[in-house]
């Protein structure tokens, strides 16, 4: 067990808490998956990155973790009001697919996008299509509670009926009552959700089940608290996801789960923050986004991406930029030849350890704690004992760096005349023509450092 003990900041309380699990030596996780009808956009990544920095700390300070990670196949509606489109019919449609094949395909790529970002598998997958029983039956306890009513399109939950309804997002519930419009779907109150949609004739859905109330599909939030009691119980640990779902799809899973199990599903709350790219690379809807394919287009690589994100903490949104990217790059780059010029690991450094440990263990400050990395890599301290400790620090970093070395060198002509060119840029004290010509070699895949012995050239991490 780690000396520094573990905080964490939980939404539904707005505080630093002090992270005790519920059962001795064992955490329950469940972090939202994703809705396969495109790939993930690195802002997504961005998510699942911090749930794999939170899973790492877990096992860390010895706890066996049980994460569960669910895929939405089904029942997401373009329209958080429930209206709309099931954004994988949709998808299907796009894509001239059939809308399971369509999951498929989705679901393998984003599982390969987190293999490259080194992202843990969670110990446990499950689909919304392969729960719909639970889902019924779900909706049914609902039902018998008095927590439902029915409209021409769907079983709704009556969100009035629980007096605390919108706790997690601290909604204004009397506001929004004053403010209320006529609803344009058929919900009596703006914050009911749908939890079994009935099949329009019309739509001709794919993904269609029946049901007690009739033929459809269930809403999207009635998944995440069926399938997390199903494996993790009606109350258990720690509940992830972006920041977005806190006024919805969280609100509306502890709403189904207080009035089903009386219980507000998880005992902390942990969501982080978006990455914020413009808004036209920003939606996953718009199909014109980033994703880590686009990243190798420019020679970032995924671990690169993950060492970025470890540069911001989670509860704060960050700002994507090439520039910012190439930093992290370049820092990882450093980090990778610094270990490898090491050469044989020593003993690991405790002291270094339990500082690292502090960081991340209050409320997962990575950033501070990759200060605590530089400083080790400046230290004093032999290289041998510099290199064990980064190889124990990888635990948590993920960053491989026991397994880099540098790539052979073999500089192309045009690289090799693009440095002879800068080199004489320099001479002529043309420091913009240099930058420039430097621009050129690193789209090239190469980078140039001065050094008294001349330019170095080497590979760029990838
Ligand atoms: P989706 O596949 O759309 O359901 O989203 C998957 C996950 O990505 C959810 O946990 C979202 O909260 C999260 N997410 C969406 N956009 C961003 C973003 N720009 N930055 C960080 N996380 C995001
Ligand atoms: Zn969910």
């Amino acid at each position: 067990m780690s000396a520094q003990p573990l905080q964490l900041f939980d939404t539904y309380e707005r505080r630093i808490r002090l992270f005790e699990p519920l059962k001795a030596g064992f955490v329950g996780l469940y972090t939202c998956g994703p809705t396969v009808y495109n790939y993930a956009h690195i802002g997504n990544l961005r998510t699942y990155l911090f749930e794999d920095f939170l899973r790492r700390v877990l096992m860390a300070n010895g706890y066996d973790v049980q994460h569960v990670m669910n895929i939405t196949d089904v029942g997401h509606l373009t329209s958080d009001a429930d209206s709309g489109d099931d954004k994988m019919e949709l998808g299907a449609k796009r894509m001239g697919m059939n809308a399971w094949d369509l999951a498929t395909f989705y679901t393998e790529a984003f599982q390969k996008d987190l293999t490259a970002l080194n992202i843990l598998p969670p110990s446990l997958w499950c689909k919304a299509t392969d729960h719909i029983p639970e889902q019924i039956a779900f909706v049914a306890d609902l039902e018998t509670k008095g927590f439902t009513y029915q409209t021409a399109d769907g079983v709704y939950f009556d969100s009035q009926k629980l007096s605390d309804y919108g706790h997690l997002a601290r909604l204004d519930i009397e506001g929004l009552r004053q403010g209320a419009r006529v609803d344009p779907g058929a919900r009596r109150f703006v914050t009911d959700f749908a939890l079994w949609k009935f099949s329009a004739p019309e739509d001709q859905r794919q993904m269609e089940w029946d049901s007690p109330w009739g033929r459809g599909f269930p809403g999207w939030h009635i998944e995440c608290s069926a399938m997390s009691a199903k494996y993790l119980g009606d109350l258990f640990d720690i509940h992830c996801g972006g920041e977005d779902h806190i006024p919805i799809h969280h609100t509306n899973e502890i709403a189904q789960t207080e009035a089903s199990r009386g219980t507000r599903l998880a005992n902390f709350w942990l969501h982080g923050y978006f990455l914020q790219l413009d808004q036209a690379k920003m939606s996953k809807s718009s199909g014109d986004f980033l994703r880590l394919e686009s990243l190798a287009e420019h020679r970032i690589s995924p671990l690169v991406y993950r060492y970025f994100c470890m540069t911001a903490h989670y509860r704060t949104q960050m700002a994507f930029s090439w520039e910012s990217l190439k930093a992290s790059q370049t820092a990882l780059n450093r980090l990778y030849q610094a270990a490898f010029d090491w050469g044989e690991s020593g003993k690991v450094l405790p002291d270094v350890v339990a500082a690292f440990e502090a960081q991340v263990n209050d409320d997962l400050n990575f950033p501070r704690a990759l200060a605590v990395v530089w400083e080790l890599v400046k230290s004093k301290a032999s290289d041998g004992d510099k290199k064990a400790t980064l190889l124990k620090l990888d635990d948590w970093l993920g960053l491989d760096i026991g397994q880099w070395a540098p790539a052979e060198l073999v500089v192309p002509a045009s690289v090799a005349a693009l440095v002879v060119a800068r080199q004489q840029a320099r001479k002529d004290r043309d420091f913009a023509a240099a930058d420039l010509i430097r621009g050129e070699i690193e789209a090239l895949g190469f980078s140039v450092e001065d050094t008294r012995e001349g330019p170095k050239i080497a590979v760029l991490a990838s």
